[in-house]
């Protein structure tokens, strides 16, 4: 079975799961493009500028 890889709508962050594992309730979209690999948020611009403070990977788009 393939892993579909998705995105949360409120942080961007991508998961398998159906709901955010941050958010926990927020649902996930497999409505997404492209995506951003943070491995250290506070040393990098891009994820400063998404407001993101986790390591992990990102959507760049994500359909509301
Ligand atoms: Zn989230």
């Amino acid at each position: 079975m393939k892993e579909v890889l998705r995105a949360c709508k409120k942080c961007k962050l991508l998961t398998i799961e159906k709901t955010c594992p941050i958010h926990g309730s927020e649902k996930t979209t497999e409505e997404w493009s492209g995506f951003v690999l943070v491995s250290e948020p506070s040393e990098s611009i891009i994820a400063q500028k998404a407001g993101i403070k986790l390591a992990g990977m990102y959507a760049i788009k994500v359909r509301m």
